[in-house]
């Protein structure tokens, strides 16, 4: 059962933040937080609905500048919406494996980068689309690469009065392309064993730009950025393929868990790091 919490529904930012900075609990689609109070596991007393600030919603996209999606933005509008399909596939194989259809339609990605999860599954694909997320507070606002956000396990660079206000990721060249692979026990509502995303830029053969990212591999979602260098500005061989899933090892520090052996991880990484990039080359071939 759901302990007693008083609730609060700000429609204005600051208020927002004021009442996050008195120790209130954010709550954006509850699907993280009301489990947590649910299974004991966070007693909040207050609870601070953010639904209704207009700062924190709406989506739109610019063939030039990108895209800029509030906090609130579900899961589900990702998944149904046609441009991110066509220019941010990994996205899209993301936030459509969250959960069941009910939990994207109420999960945020907000919520998913604030939750803080080594697990999260849109965190991967915004990393290699280069995302940016904006945070604001009592003393105005700033923008972070997602990259530096992440400080340690369930520690973000945000303050105890900031809100996760929007992210912002630019548009994808001609000839790029991005895919996600999500690695579970199951195929229904179960989390990544490890998610691996990737992102190439081709100029001909040659691969311009690179991004790797790893979710369930280390404490918090990382680059794989010697992987990324050594990739860059060569041309999409097999064997330099091989060598790419080999690299990504040296970066990363998967545990074991009730989920999976750390060895059984090390091993999908190598694999999947191939088929990622493979898929993502296939795009950007088409693109
Ligand atoms: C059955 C089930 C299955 C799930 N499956 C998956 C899955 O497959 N993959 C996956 O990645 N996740 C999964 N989840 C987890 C969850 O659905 C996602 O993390 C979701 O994106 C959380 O979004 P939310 O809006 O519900 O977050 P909330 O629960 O509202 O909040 C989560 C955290 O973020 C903070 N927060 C929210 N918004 C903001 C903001 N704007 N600024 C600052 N802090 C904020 C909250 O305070 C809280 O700490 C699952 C959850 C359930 C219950």
């Amino acid at each position: 059962m759901l302990p007693k919490f008083e609730l609060y529904m700000p429609t204005d930012l600051s208020e927002a933040c004021r009442l996050k900075g008195e120790g209130a609990e954010v709550v954006a689609g509850g699907t993280d937080v009301f489990v947590n109070m649910h299974g004991g596991k966070d007693r909040s007393a207050r609870v601070v609905d953010v639904k209704n600030v207009p700062e924190l919603q709406g989506h739109t996209f610019d063939p030039v500048t990108g895209l800029d999606l509030g906090a609130l933005t579900t899961h589900r509008e990702i998944e149904l919406w046609d441009v991110i399909k066509q220019h941010y596939r990994a996205m899209f194989e993301g936030c459509s494996r969250v959960g069941s259809v009910q939990i994207r339609t109420r999960g945020t990605l907000g919520g998913n980068i604030c939750n803080g999860a080594p697990s999260a599954d849109s965190i991967g694909p915004m990393l290699v689309h280069d995302a940016r997320v904006v945070v604001a507070g009592p003393s105005g606002e700033r923008e972070v690469p997602l990259k530096d956000f992440y400080l340690a396990l369930k520690k973000l660079d945000m303050g105890p009065d900031e809100l996760l206000k929007r992210i912002r990721i630019p548009a994808p060249p001609a000839h790029s392309g991005s895919f996600y692979i999500k690695y579970t026990r199951r195929n229904a509502m179960d989390l990544a064993l490890l998610g691996m995303s990737a992102y190439v830029e081709l100029e001909g053969d040659v691969m311009k730009t690179v991004r790797i990212a790893l979710t369930t591999a280390a404490p918090t979602p990382i680059r794989a950025e010697k992987t990324e260098a050594l990739l860059t500005g060569k041309t999409a061989a097999p064997e330099l393929l091989a060598e790419a899933g080999k690299t990504v090892l040296q970066e990363s520090h998967p545990r074991s868990s009730w989920r999976s052996s750390a060895e059984f991880r090390l091993a999908l990484l190598e694999e999947l790091t191939v088929q990622a990039l493979e898929q993502a080359i296939a795009l950007a071939k088409e693109g």
